[in-house]
């Protein structure tokens, strides 16, 4: 048994099953680079989901986070810090809110958006006690608890989970009249990804979510926009919003905010909507730490002082048309913006599970979302080269593949 063989098996007698990972054992990374156990080195095309946005361990990261954890790093919200207001200022300062509420994970984030949205339907807009809905659209993701599978449409996630939370309607996405067909009186928000990406890529049609807001705005509806994964420089801009220049009632932010050391999320939003949230009504032991707010500090500072939403901006027209003119007859479709892209293989000729696994073994690491999507999402600190020589691997893996390999 090779070293990795044997740290496989460990794992997997030792963790749950909830995750199937490609076959090899990480031991260390850096920027856009990860070496496994043996030693081998891989170019990182999925940053864990865009956590990892600013490279791995990022040397300022890395050093904020040492400093911090040295000084404070928690002292739960009983207290204030003299780290927590300056990162919430700067959060909100980007993404153009007033106030922020701090959480670890991204589906806390969420979980906080669909509290916050309730209590604004009940306490101003006068929704009668219980019957508040929340629109969502088809394909969407926003989490793994039990409150928000509830509203998924992919049965994977839902299968032995019930009962679910009632208050969630669903309707298609990109579709303005069927957003304006599903508000009702009781409506208090509409939850949204400006990218859908563990959806499989799908950027809306432009112009969609300007309608969007148009339509919220004359029904009375908050407009709540997910940038858990699209948002802090990932599409090329601070956030996946801003392309359409609106203005949304609440945001949530999570993945990058950490800078690829740290987890920490926020729901941020309008004073109407934050100011719902009253002592005693939501909060995290965690939430808002002083560790966390460091990071995400630094973290955001990163994002301008070194330009990473430009470079994405940039590299992203370079990988999306490198990823376009590949002649492969595996190929359906390419989707894409900034430095995030969707393969879409046909299942008819490959899987691409398997093209993944072979990517691995040329160095190039990326992952399946709904079985026939590869999506490529490197650090924002890649090089052009360094992206054209994924590509090469890409090339090859489509030129070799061998149905027998599946
Ligand atoms: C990843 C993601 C989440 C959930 O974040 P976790 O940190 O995994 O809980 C929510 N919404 C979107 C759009 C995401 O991509």
């Amino acid at each position: 048994m090779t070293l990795t063989e044997k740290l496989i098996d460990k794992e997997k007698q030792v963790s749950a099953h909830n995750y199937s990972p490609l076959p090899v054992v990480m031991s260390r990374a850096n920027g856009v680079w990860m070496y496994d156990v043996e030693g081998k080195k891989y170019l990182d095309m999925l940053s864990a989901y865009s956590a990892v946005s600013h490279g791995h361990c990022h040397p300022r990261m890395v050093k904020v986070l040492h400093e911090q954890s040295q000084k404070l790093c928690l002292s739960s919200r009983a207290f204030y810090t003299e780290v927590l207001g300056p990162f919430l200022e700067k959060l909100c300062s980007v993404s153009k809110m007033d106030q922020a509420l701090p959480m670890n994970s991204g589906a806390e984030a969420v979980e906080t958006a669909i509290k916050g949205a309730r209590r604004w339907g009940y306490q101003i807009k006068r929704i009668p006690e219980n019957l508040a809905e929340i629109i969502v659209c088809e394909r969407n993701f926003h989490g793994r608890t039990s409150g928000i599978i509830s509203f998924s449409s992919e049965p994977s996630y839902k299968k032995g989970f019930g009962p679910f939370m009632p208050g969630f309607k669903t309707i298609p996405y990109s579709d303005a009249k069927a957003l304006k067909e599903a508000i009702t009186p009781n409506t208090c928000a509409f939850l949204v990804e400006p990218v859908q990406g563990e959806g499989g890529l799908y950027v809306p049609s432009l112009g969609w979510l300007k309608e969007v807001e148009k339509i919220c705005r004359e029904n009375r509806v908050l407009l709540i926009v997910d940038e858990i994964q699209s948002g802090l420089g990932r599409t090329g801009k601070w956030f996946a919003s801003n392309y359409e220049d609106i203005q949304p009632d609440g945001m949530t932010i999570g993945k990058a905010l950490g800078g690829g050391v740290f987890p920490i999320s926020a729901l941020v939003g309008k004073k109407e909507l934050m100011d719902v949230f009253t002592p005693g009504s939501h909060g995290s032991t965690w939430g808002g730490n002083a560790l966390a707010a460091a990071v995400g500090l630094e973290a955001l500072t990163i994002l301008e002082e070194e330009h990473l939403i430009e470079r994405s901006a940039k590299l992203g027209i370079h990988l999306l048309n490198r990823l376009k003119g590949l002649k492969s007859p595996l190929i359906k479709e390419v989707r894409g913006i900034g430095l995030w892209a969707g393969v879409e293989i046909d299942p008819q000729k490959a899987r691409a599970r398997t093209i993944c696994e072979m990517l691995v073994k040329r160095g190039v690491l990326s992952k399946e979302t709904h079985e026939t999507v590869i999506r490529f999402a490197p650090p924002l600190v890649i090089e052009q080269s360094e992206i054209e020589w994924g590509i090469e691997q890409l090339v090859w893996v489509l030129e070799n593949y061998k149905p027998e390999n599946s």
